[in-house]
């Protein structure tokens, strides 16, 4: 055993594993090999290799989940390869929940091999600590900002040390100087403490009368881009909301992606815990994946999980009933589906909707829901299969001749945005909350 990797089974890990291993399983009983996921798969396309495909994935799956020896280098690329983006399920006639399959196959793979130490310390100690992360990507933004990781990478350093830094640095531009919970107290929010936490709580404009919201800020709206979050803030109280902010954790998804179910659990357990101090009648976020993600408590925490999940949603579906902003000249807009936010919460019409009340000119994106290839660190991971599914993505935007892209999700932001820059077309890559932003201060 490497000193890199920890075998131990953590509490309910056996149980846990046998649920889904179980869950899985009955999924693959519905694969009959008919192929017809080839068609819509990003990474089939990308790389024509029938081993990444839901039917190539599902079988190697099988053969792991029944508890074969196979070889890593036989099953583990295609199966962590999965962008876990749904779409294969939407044609399949037995419907296989391809994405959970394969969630129960890197389960398997890092119970068999044990975890490597960057993925626990990420997950079992950075995620569950928002203060040390939040230091950490503030030591990454003073690196880029004082040229540091530009020089890194030039001489070949961050390749060196890791492939995949290098291909973070190219990813992110650059690290805001403050995140969006800095912005809070000049937008209007006042800190308060509840019980053993704390909230920030932004109260209704005078005169309206909308719901109270819990306002949930994804880490990648929080750390990267406060922007998107800033407007979204602004949107929903100007439309007559209550906002309370509370000091919650990552929502679990990263985690959960790689297979990692118990430290998915912890974050979940521990946000309900928080989230359960204030009352309100409903959890709304500007993280599509984010949204999706606290729409499954329920599937990860049973009945208290599934209270909290039918409460979530994403900013479109509040924004969309809400008195909604004009803009005095029409601009031409296409958008494009974050997948987990179209296929794991059915939100498809709403920011489309949202975009059109507020004056803009929808431009409908040829495979508007096909993943961008971002799908949370999956372009940090795997950046070569990413950037053919990205390339994919920024042609059909090309052809739509919008000057503007809009999305749900700060991971397809950073995304397109990075594909604006590698590929074109010099077009702006938009949150939605912010172009009602721009049409409120029309
Ligand atoms: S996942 Fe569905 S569409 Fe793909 S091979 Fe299996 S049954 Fe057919
Ligand atoms: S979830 Fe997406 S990437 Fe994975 S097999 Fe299905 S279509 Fe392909």
């Amino acid at each position: 055993m490497s000193d890199a990797t920890d075998h131990r089974p953590r509490a309910g890990e056996l149980e846990g594993q046998a649920d889904h291993t179980a869950h899985a399983l009955d999924e693959l009983l519905r694969c009959n090999r008919c192929g017809f996921c080839v068609s819509v798969c990003p990474t089939y396309r990308a790389t024509l290799n029938e081993l990444f495909v839901a039917r190539g994935r599902n079988f190697l799956a099988d053969r792991l989940l029944r508890g074969e020896s196979l070889a890593e280098d036989d099953y583990a690329e295609p199966v962590f390869q999965c962008l876990l983006c749904g779409a294969c399920q939407v044609v399949c006639r037995s419907s296989v929940k391809t994405d959970e399959v394969m969630v129960a196959a890197r389960h398997r793979h890092w119970c068999n091999r044990g975890r490597p130490a960057l993925l626990r310390f990420f997950f079992d100690h950075l995620l569950p600590n928002p203060r040390l992360l939040r230091r950490v990507v503030r030591l990454v933004g003073l690196g880029k900002r004082t040229g540091l990781s530009s020089l890194a990478r030039s001489l070949g350093l961050l390749r060196w040390i890791n492939v995949r830094l290098e291909a973070a640095d190219a990813l992110v531009e650059s690290i805001p100087r403050s995140f969006l919970r800095d912005r809070l107290h000049r937008l209007g929010f006042r800190r308060t403490e509840v019980g053993a936490t704390a909230a920030w709580v932004l109260p209704r404009p005078k005169g309206t009368a909308g719901p109270r919201l819990v306002y949930f800020i994804g880490c990648g709206t929080d750390l990267q881009l406060p922007e998107a979050g800033e407007a979204a803030l602004r949107v929903l109280n100007a439309g007559g909301c209550e906002l309370v902010v509370p000091e919650h954790l990552c929502c679990g998804l990263p985690p959960f992606s790689y297979g990692d179910l118990d430290a998915a659990r912890l974050l979940a357990t521990r946000n309900l815990e928080i989230l359960s101090h204030f009352q309100a009648d409903g959890i709304v976020t500007d993280c599509g994946s984010c949204a999706a993600f606290l729409s499954r408590y329920g599937e990860l925490l049973g009945p208290s999980g599934e209270a909290f999940s039918a409460k979530v949603f994403d900013f479109a579906e509040v924004a969309v009933n809400l008195p909604l902003p004009r803009l005095r000249s029409s601009l031409r807009v296409t958008y494009h589906d974050p997948c987990h936010l179209v296929r794991g919460k059915s939100v498809r019409d709403e920011p489309r909707e949202v975009l059109r009340r507020c004056g803009y000119e929808l431009i409908e994106l040829p495979e508007a829901d096909w993943c961008c290839g971002g799908a949370g660190t999956y372009n940090i991971m795997h950046p070569q299969l990413s950037l053919s599914v990205l390339e994919r993505k920024m042609r059909n935007i090309g052809t739509t001749g919008a000057p503007v892209v809009a999305t749900s999700c700060p991971a397809c932001i950073i995304q397109l945005s990075y594909g604006v820059r590698r590929f074109g077309p010099k077009v702006e890559v938009l949150h939605v909350a912010q172009l009602v932003a721009r049409a409120l201060a029309d």
